[in-house]
């Protein structure tokens, strides 16, 4: 089982192409062929034709009878959900619209597409796009349900079952079908390209899907634990303008020699493993708090004094400690073989009731993640401000404007002409009296 999810901000796209697999290539050659950043299955297909809308570089591929929601664009930062087929656009998909302003859409899908399958989708996110491709089998109802709590604003599902796969940037899905299309999105990469100066943390959740660590009364499971962590830590990471590598996808469980190889192939500047600690044999301990382990000594080596800016931070947060809070341990294979300084960091004992309290916590979960943020951010030396784009007070109803068609979403600053308040009077008219 294995899940991969991304989020693009439309901002560092350079080019979104619906590649029509003529020669059927499989992933891996495509992936060869294109050098795309990101690539997903594309639409329905069956034998060799595209059936649903598609239209790829100004070339109608399938159409239908009918008009459903799906995405269309001319150059790929421009991609709007609508309703397709948009004959005024270069590129479009559809399959089974999913959310709509956030919102559950009506499912109408062929029996075909129903049942417990593999899936893909693609979908927009305030100013990003998101792509989902999954091996665990969910209904095309649970996979709507997951993407509306994910915040996704709008959401399409793309063709599922044994079409599901994708690269998105390292993230393999690998299927042996060779699918009609696939949808490739590439990243700007011009020279100084702020991107390509980034400091690289690579984050390890600890464990993975069978890993049963946990409080003795059940209410806490590390592998919960860890996989939040990373998340709300890379969100925190991201908005400051640090690049995240992750050493697993969520339903996944590498080897811990892979996670060292992993921060080593991204060439990170330092490696954080996450885990939660235990005391005993079964049952409640009173052994309780955070430490880091490191490898040894000395302390002025890099880890250390990562390891000492991360507990100086944990510390100003008022996060209860051990008192040794960094132990050194050459055993450790996620220590041992990572090039990179790296610490594994120990949030508490699951053993402890007053800790599993606080674990369990979501308040006290971003108090630790904001923490280890500060602590890595220090050493790094990178600014602690949050640079991502704030969501626009008028964010909701840009994204209505667009899908109503009334506008096309662009230039939210500038004043508006009296000719083209026409125009959007128009538009606003035909749309009402068309019933969208
Ligand atoms: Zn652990």
């Amino acid at each position: 089982m294995a899940k991969a999810i991304s989020s693009i901000p439309l901002s560092r796209i350079r080019r979104v192409e619906l590649y029509i697999n003529k020669s059927e290539r499989t992933l891996a050659e495509i992936k060869e062929a294109t050098g795309a950043d990101y690539i997903i299955n594309g639409g329905l297909f069956e034998g060799t034709k595209a059936v649903c809308h598609l239209k790829a570089a100004g070339k109608v591929w399938a159409s239908d009878p009918y008009t459903y929601w799906g995405y269309a664009w001319d150059t790929g930062p421009d991609m709007v959900l609508e309703g397709v087929p948009a004959p005024g656009k270069l590129n479009y998909i559809c399959c089974v619209c999913l959310l709509r302003g956030g919102k559950a859409e009506r499912l109408i899908y062929g029996s075909d597409l129903a049942g417990h399958r593999q899936r893909t989708a693609m979908g927009l996110k305030g100013g990003n796009l998101c792509l989902y491709c999954s091996t665990d089998g969910a209904t095309p109802e649970e996979l709507q349900a997951e993407l509306q709590a994910k915040g996704w604003d709008s959401a399409v599902m793309l063709d599922g079952g044994g079409s599901s796969q994708c690269d998105m940037d390292g993230q393999v899905i690998d299927a042996s079908r060779k699918v009609h299309n696939l949808v490739c999105v590439y990243l700007k990469k011009e020279e100084g390209d702020p991107m390509s100066n980034k400091k690289i943390v690579c984050l390890d959740p600890g464990h993975g899907p069978d890993t049963v660590n946990g409080s003795p009364d059940g209410s806490y499971k590390e592998k919960e634990f860890t996989w939040d962590l990373y998340e709300r830590l890379k969100t925190i990471l991201e908005g400051r303008g640090v690049k995240v590598v992750g050493t697993r996808t969520e339903n996944a469980k590498p080897s811990l020699t892979a996670r060292a190889e992993a921060s080593n192939a991204a060439g990170a500047d330092c490696f954080i493993s996450i885990h939660t600690n235990a005391a005993g044999n079964g049952g409640w301990y009173d052994a309780r708090g955070l430490e880091i382990y490191t490898s040894s000594g000395p302390m002025t080596a890099p880890r250390n004094l990562l390891a000492t800016d991360l507990i100086n931070a944990f510390h100003a947060a008022g996060v209860v400690l051990r008192s040794t809070p960094i132990v050194h341990n050459l055993d450790l294979t996620v220590l041992a073989k990572t090039d990179a300084p790296a610490v594994l960091i120990e949030y508490g004992y699951h053993t402890s009731k007053e800790d599993v309290a606080l674990l369990n916590d979501t308040a006290y979960r971003d108090k630790l993640a904001q923490a280890t943020a500060d602590g890595v951010c220090k050493w790094l030396g990178v600014s602690a401000a949050d640079t991502s784009d704030p969501t626009p007070w008028y964010a909701e109803d840009q994204e209505w404007v667009k899908t109503m068609g009334l506008a096309d979403g662009t230039r939210p600053e500038d004043s508006c002409t009296r000719a083209e308040t026409w125009t959007m009077l128009r538009r606003l008219y035909e749309a009402i009296k068309a019933g969208k």
